[in-house]
């Protein structure tokens, strides 16, 4: 349980706060995350990191000298949206480009894709480096599939060291890869984690057992196990990772001992001794080991135990000095700083995609489409939140469990945006309602919707509801299928998308709102079939088998938003709805 929680709705604005309030010397609050209270010297490389919120120290603790110089930080265990890491990553780039680096995670590789599109178009190089160093969460034949977990530190670190001693972009993405190709992490369970002002842990682990291969969002873990003495934890971590020893590593290894939360540090300690027994027994030498919270999951009861195997030039990297809130390594600063007000010489690159001066009014007739617009976003919102408890738990078969809490704040957040901007017109009002759903939202499912909305936002400024429909249900799956790659039978809202955009322009004849009833019929018998497939995309991938029996969250969320726009085409056309 989270006891001091404060609102649960500003858990994370206030963390953050008062994490720069007590680091103040260190690090600095902007809109999107946190940066370094210094900026970078010109010509830099600025290495950026981020995530969701609930790791702490990742990613806001990680940022400082010879470390970050930015964090992108979501909502707890939600991505950032893309909007974010445009913000942050405008605010530190400092003339040389950016290394971005953080967990591979499908809502984050989506958001920070579509951020990096975005900075390329201002002017700033972004270069991406995902870690993947979760050895149970794919075979190591599918080792790109691989979740981040505390092998975070390890990459991040190499990166801000090399960026610290002024080494140039192609070389600090180098050194990134490489740091992430010798760095495998394994993790066990006690005790599941809590959501602040959640009453409910997100998942639990049976009495007298540990659960090998966690997540650090709750998801489920792989195997469960009887609980074991610490030296039966210390083997259950050591020979997986033994097993998977990177390919050119010498004797020389880098422990690095996590405790997911709620373990405490002379826990800890007693555990090492272990680690350290058996690693030295296979002749390895170990080097500046880390032990403590280094990538948390809330207040979640566990461990995980990270092996990096450094080169000669990894490991003099790993040895440099870092100053940042939660990471200290003795020693001399190489100089990446320009200190207070250095920066001011240089023009700043203005974020193009918030709009903030007022934009001007629009045609009435675009005004009027407009406010059919925010009465079509209201109708999804009301049947979101009305079916938020029933997604969040479909979501936490094989998920994280947020899927309806993320589409209950993207489509109120699209109401409101829609809203504020009906005075510039329709197509003005879906892109800002695309903006806030994404920004808002987070996860997977919210980059999907906000490129849903902005897809549409071209084709409602003209024509009717029954000519614009074949074109609004093509150009709908094409921005999903575009932006997330995924294929009909991967168990994604694809899976009901499809089928509903094929009875729409398989419909002739009859009136726009029978149509939709047909199409939101598809789209429910298909989101409903989904149920007898595997995931084979997204946070639900890795625990495939658990999700067999139960339908997608993401196709049943847009099954039930079908079947509201069917029923709304009904009442306006003066049909009784069904
Ligand atoms: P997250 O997975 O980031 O927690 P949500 O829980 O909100 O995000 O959404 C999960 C849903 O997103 C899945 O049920 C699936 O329908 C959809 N999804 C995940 N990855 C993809 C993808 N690559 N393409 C299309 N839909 C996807
Ligand atoms: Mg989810």
């Amino acid at each position: 349980m989270t006891t001091v929680v404060g609102d649960p709705e500003h858990f994370v604005d206030e963390a953050l706060a008062g994490l720069c309030a007590v680091h103040a010397d260190l690090v600095r609050r902007v809109d999107g995350g946190v940066v370094r209270a210094h900026p970078l010297a010109e010509g830099h490389v600025a290495v950026v990191i981020g995530g969701g919120s609930g790791h702490y120290p990742a990613f806001a603790g990680l940022v400082g000298e010879g470390l970050a110089a930015g964090a992108v930080c979501g909502n707890i265990f939600a991505s950032p949206s893309a909007r974010q890491a445009v913000d942050v990553i405008s605010e530190v780039e400092a003339g040389a480009g950016v290394l971005l680096s953080y967990g591979n995670y499908a809502g984050d590789v989506l958001h920070f894709g579509e951020a990096v599109q975005r900075l390329s178009t201002m002017g700033i190089e972004v270069r991406t480096v995902l870690v993947t160093d979760d050895i149970a969460s794919a075979p190591a034949s599918q080792a790109g599939q691989r979740r981040g977990i505390a092998g975070d530190l390890v990459v991040f670190k190499i990166a801000g060291a090399a960026a610290e001693r002024g080494a140039d972009l192609d070389s600090v993405e180098r050194l990134a890869q490489a740091a992430n190709a010798r760095t495998r992490t394994l993790g066990i369970a006690f005790g599941g984690c809590t959501l602040p002002g959640a009453s409910e842990p997100l998942f639990r682990v049976a009495e007298g057992m540990m659960s090998i291969g966690l997540g650090i969002h709750g998801e489920p873990a792989i195997t469960d196990v009887p609980l074991a003495d610490v030296d039966g934890i210390a083997d259950a971590l050591i020979g997986p990772l033994l097993d998977e020893r990177p390919d050119g590593a010498d004797d020389r290894v880098v422990p690095l001992l996590n405790s997911l939360g709620s373990i405490g540090d002379e826990e800890l300690f007693v555990l090492y001794n272990a680690v350290a027994r058996r690693l030295e027994a296979h002749g390895v030498r170990i080097m500046e080991p880390e032990c403590g919270r280094l990538v948390t999951s809330l207040d979640m009861s566990g461990v995980s135990l990270t092996l990096f195997w450094p080169d000669d030039e990894l490991a003099g990297l790993w040895t440099d000095a870092a100053h940042t809130p939660a990471y200290r390594k003795p020693g001399a600063l190489r100089g990446a700083v320009g200190g207070r007000g250095s920066r001011s010489s240089r023009p700043r690159v203005h974020s193009a995609q918030s709009p903030s001066g007022p934009l001007a009014d629009a045609s009435p007739s675009s005004i009027m489409r407009a406010t059919v617009v925010v009465e079509v976003l209201t109708t999804i919102r009301d049947e979101l939140m009305a079916a938020e408890d029933e997604l969040g738990r479909l979501d936490q078969v094989a998920g994280d469990g947020d899927h309806g809490i993320g589409m209950t704040r993207g489509s109120t957040a699209a109401v409101e945006a829609a809203t504020a901007a009906t005075t510039s017109g329709a197509s003005a009002a879906l892109q800002a309602a695309a903006e806030a759903w994404s920004d808002r939202a987070g996860g997977t499912s919210g980059a999907l919707w906000g490129a849903i909305l902005r897809s549409l936002a071209p084709l409602v400024e003209h024509g009717s509801l029954s000519t614009m429909l074949d074109d609004a249900a093509r150009a709908a799956v094409s921005a999903v299928s575009d932006l997330g790659g995924a294929v009909v039978g991967d168990k994604t809202m694809l899976d009901s998308m499809v089928p509903w955009r094929d009875a729409i322009l398989a419909s002739t004849g009859g009136s726009a709102a029978a149509t939709l009833h047909t199409a939101a019929d598809a789209a429910a018998s298909a989101a409903a079939s989904t149920s007898a497939l595997t995931p084979q995309r997204g946070r639900a991938r890795p625990l495939a088998e658990r999700s067999l029996g139960h339908a997608d969250p993401g196709a049943q969320s847009f099954a039930l938003i079908a079947a509201a726009l069917a029923r709304l085409a009904s009442s306006t056309e003066g049909h009784p709805s069904s």
